[in-house]
């Protein structure tokens, strides 16, 4: 034990887990690379202010929530808490929007940071795969990225993830809306800070949580019903192809999410085996966001998938995702000069593609037999002075027990032989 703990909020990512992580994050990513995404990355941290204009200077994010920092050279930067704003910078600085082949397309993986009180689901580090299609104003693209999130989930083999569907409006009719909604909850009872983020940011108080308040909204006038006619047309349409897709969703008239950038569609996934944290993901289209960040129009849609939350989400229901074997192979030396023959075997093995390691550090039989069962190998290779002088090592095999006497040079074709005909082991969920 160091005398240092992971800082409060945070947990580090062990093996057997950090394969189930491997693997979601794998699984998350794989339909945007067969839809055209490109990967892009971008650093940890920003100037601030690219968070404060492009989430919104009134969101908890931004007021409450990034970790800042001023540099000697007196620059102010903040680790980055979403990823949209990065990934938009980033594109309108190598001018990828100029290249004539809009919308650009990019997909991202990462860890983001935001000071929150931590709990089940809730981390102050956590790791998003998020997606981003920037410049083009279709129905399709969102309903795209919506049928590719659903589609990660499924190939996870999630069940019960539901899709919250809404429309924000646009610049049109929000103000409008706006107004209207700030007129009714100047009626109500609320506190101080409630009052203050109604006037500041209304649309958010929709989505306040606590029971007193939710019981004065029963009566909200809600976006919805407000909406513009191209907004309306422009979500019939993303409805649409949804149900084209086989793409089931609720509406949602009061989801309007943390983030101020959002205009027409958002939508989020829930998971109900998650207690308080139930969002696994969400996004929308951000069609002003890269005007406010000083860019040209360029109307967007994008989302960002909770990795640590779909992995708890799996757990919920106790799905494992599939991992590859960690080892196939576990090589047990016997000796000095077994140890020089079974480092080249295990060598040869990994260059051939068998996962293979080998018994370190002088082991004795027993114990060695001990590590290749923990490994969860499926065969032993063990090798003592008197098989190296017959020219053989043993192959033993770790379920049926049975040991066969075989050329060295033979056992990378057989197992890789057996491994093809092999059924796939079932792995567990480990308890958290
Ligand atoms: P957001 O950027 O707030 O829309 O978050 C997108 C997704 O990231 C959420 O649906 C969560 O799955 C995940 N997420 C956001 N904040 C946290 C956090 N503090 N800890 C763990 N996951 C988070």
């Amino acid at each position: 034990m160091s005398t240092f703990k992971a800082p409060k909020g945070t947990y580090d990512l062990l093996p057997p887990d950090s394969e189930e992580f491997l693997a979601v994050r794998e699984a998350l990513s794989a339909p945007l690379r067969r839809a055209g995404y490109g990967y892009v990355e971008t650093p940890g941290f920003e100037d601030v202010e690219l968070f404060a204009r492009g989430v919104g200077e009134s969101t908890d994010i931004v007021t409450k929530e990034m970790y800042t920092l001023t540099t000697k050279g007196g620059s102010r930067l903040a680790l980055r808490p979403e990823g949209t704003a990065s990934v938009l910078r980033a594109a309108l600085e190598a001018n990828l929007h100029r290249a004539g082949n809009l919308p650009v397309k990019l997909w991202y993986s990462g860890s983001y940071y935001r000071y929150e009180r931590p709990q089940k689901g809730r981390y102050r580090h956590f790791s998003q795969i998020g997606a981003e299609a920037i410049g083009a104003e279709d129905p399709a693209l969102d309903a795209e990225l919506i049928v590719l999130a659903v589609d990660a989930h499924r190939a996870l083999g999630l069940r019960e993830v539901r899709l919250l569907l809404n429309s924000l409006g646009d610049r049109t009719c929000r103000p409008v809306y706006r107004e209207r909604l700030q007129e009714f909850l100047r009626g109500l009872d609320l506190d101080e800070e409630t009052r203050r983020r109604a006037e500041i940011n209304p649309l958010r108080v929709l989505d306040d949580k606590r029971p007193a308040v939710r019981a004065q909204l029963a009566d909200a006038p809600l976006l919805r019903d407000h909406l513009c006619e191209p907004c309306r047309g422009y979500h019939a349409r993303v409805r649409d192809l949804l149900d084209a897709a086989g793409v089931a969703y609720e509406d949602d008239p009061a989801l309007v999410r943390g983030l101020d950038y959002y205009t027409r569609t958002t939508f989020e996934f829930v998971h109900d085996g998650l207690g308080a944290q139930a969002a696994i993901g969400g996004g929308g289209r951000y069609d002003g966001l890269s005007e406010m960040i000083g860019g040209p129009a360029l109307p967007s849609v994008g989302w960002a998938l909770g990795v640590d939350r779909t992995v708890l989400a799996l757990r919920a229901e106790e799905v494992a995702p599939a991992v590859p074997a960690a080892t196939d192979v576990y090589a047990v030396p016997l000796g000095e000069q077994a140890s020089a023959a079974l480092f080249g075997l295990v060598t040869e093995l990994r260059r051939s593609g068998v996962a293979a390691d080998l018994a370190y550090g002088g082991k004795g039989l027993k114990n060695a037999m001990k590590s290749a069962g923990r490994s969860g190998a499926r065969w032993a290779v063990i090798a003592g002075e008197r098989d190296l002088a017959e020219g053989v090592v043993q192959l033993k095999d770790l379920t049926t027990g049975k040991q066969e006497a075989m050329d060295p040079r033979e056992v990378g074709a057989e197992v890789l032989k057996r491994l093809e005909t092999a059924v796939p082991m079932s792995s567990t969920v480990p308890e958290r």
